[in-house]
């Protein structure tokens, strides 16, 4: 009975298969890029949108909408020009003609926005949702909404990969990225991606190499050099995917931008769009030692942005979304540390970070209230440390599983407290001990406490 349901089950992932995937939102149309100006024009068409009741389009509030319009051509009236309400980069919009009480299956929209351009000058801030137009280069990733991104707010889950087809036309640039397929050299591109990704748009003058279906973006590095940097990276990916049971199967793009806000020299800012990873001021000349090899930095830091390969855009939801999204990351970078480089760097990564956090209080995580309750250091810092104490109680191996159940989950769901202890329990972790580690150092008020003196008991050099 048992595999005749088994089969049955089997049988219907299949038909569903092909199904599930024609339930991707397409996005076609045009994108005009004026590098000499500042400049985004858009004029798109979003098709094959989930029925959603509750929901909102998100377009960046630098961006000026000329309409949106129907299937039929027709304008729709909309919400949100007047006294709009902005959430992060973005302004919301909704329709209101009666016929359209849910988010009808297609529209068409078009608009345009000016961008100021930091041309050997800076700005006060650089971060992952500013569009920077750098004289050289334009990066507007999807935190950007430079393109409609549509939010079920019933169930707080951002839709921003798209499959797509555009025509991009650039002045006063001669190469653009579009996440997801390869860079192209002209001025009038054609970019179509079957798969959805987050659109990142990384556009400009610049060259790029690749490196068996690899690039770098941004940068003059040799055919050489490159492929030695991949087999770095490889070994990186290998060690997480190996841990978390999951391949990286796409083809990585690396993109070396150039930060629009003054920064420290040698310092350096990632973000991830996956499968692209990004990175300020950093010379891939100059990424190798002398044996060819990653430093114990570099790794640490690949280690944590290609971790958002995993704990990325699926986990940022719900009110402990930046603990789920960073703290797992970072986490995942002390295992890169351990494994790649050694427990001597671990320790001294982990003993270096105790120092940040001497004069900090926090909320604990079972009494977090909103997303804002945690800030970079609770992120960075605090959030990691816990997943380290709980490493260190319970065994690599059932943290790993953990994570792995964690990971099913967020495709689909929000992340919980909750949830964690069902995963760690199916990850052999039993009850009664999973309590007494959230009593420890998830509810109890002293729980920075009990987190530092955990740390220092594992770690300290004493030891
Ligand atoms: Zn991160």
């Amino acid at each position: 009975m048992k595999t005749k349901m088994l089969q049955l089950v089997f049988l219907l992932s299949v038909l569903l298969a092909p199904l599930s995937f024609n339930a991707q939102i397409h996005m076609k149309g045009k994108v005009d890029i004026d590098m000499n100006k500042g400049l985004i024009g858009c004029e798109l068409r979003l098709s094959n949108i989930p029925e959603l009741t509750d929901y909102r389009i998100w377009i960046n509030k630098g961006m000026n909408i000329k309409y949106f319009k129907n299937s039929d051509a027709e304008l729709i009236q909309y919400d949100g020009f007047y006294s709009g309400k902005i959430n992060g980069e973005a302004i919301e919009y909704t329709f209101v003609q009666d016929s359209l009480a849910h988010i009808p299956n297609e529209f068409n929209v078009t608009y345009k926005g000016a961008f100021p351009i930091y041309q050997n000058e800076f700005g006060p801030f650089d971060y992952k949702g500013a569009i920077a137009f750098n004289g050289e280069t334009l990066r507007a990733t999807e935190q950007t909404k430079w393109y409609p991104v549509i939010y079920n707010a019933k169930t707080d889950r951002i839709l921003n990969s798209y499959s797509y087809e555009l025509e991009v036309h650039i002045i006063g640039g001669n190469t653009v990225f579009i996440n997801g397929t390869k860079p192209q050299k002209g001025e009038d591109l054609h970019f179509v991606s079957k798969k959805a990704h987050p659109l990142l748009l990384f556009a400009g003058s610049y060259d790029f190499v690749e490196s068996n279906g690899d690039y770098i973006i941004n940068t003059n590095v040799s055919k050489e050099t490159s492929k030695k940097v991949f087999d770095n990276i490889e070994i990186i990916k290998s060690s997480l995917s190996k841990n978390l049971k999951l391949k990286f199967t796409d083809n990585i793009y690396l993109i070396n931008h150039r930060a629009v806000n003054k920064r420290p020299k040698g310092s350096s800012w990632g973000f991830n769009t996956y499968p692209t990873f990004a990175f300020t001021g950093l010379d891939f000349n100059k990424i190798l030692n002398e044996k060819g090899g990653f430093s114990n930095d570099i790794n640490r830091y690949f280690g944590h942005e290609f971790a958002h390969n995993y704990f990325g855009n699926n986990v940022m939801s719900g009110k402990l979304g930046w603990f789920w999204l960073e703290s797992f990351a970072e986490y995942l970078s002390y295992n890169i540390a351990e494994d790649l480089c050694g427990m001597d760097f671990l320790k001294q990564v982990l003993l270096g970070q105790l120092k940040y956090i001497k004069d900090d209080s926090f909320v604990p995580l079972a009494h977090v209230e909103k997303r804002s309750d945690i800030n970079e250091k609770y992120r960075y810092i605090v959030g990691p440390f816990i997943l380290k104490c709980f490493e260190d109680r319970f065994g690599r191996d059932k943290t790993n599983l953990t994570l792995q159940s964690l990971l099913k989950v967020s495709t689909t769901e929000t992340l919980t407290l909750n949830q964690w202890k069902k995963s760690a329990v199916q990850g052999g972790v039993s009850e009664k001990d999973f309590e007494t580690f959230e009593t420890d150092f998830l509810v109890n008020e002293d729980f920075l406490q009990n987190v530092k003196d955990e740390i220092l008991r594992n770690y300290s050099n004493n030891k």
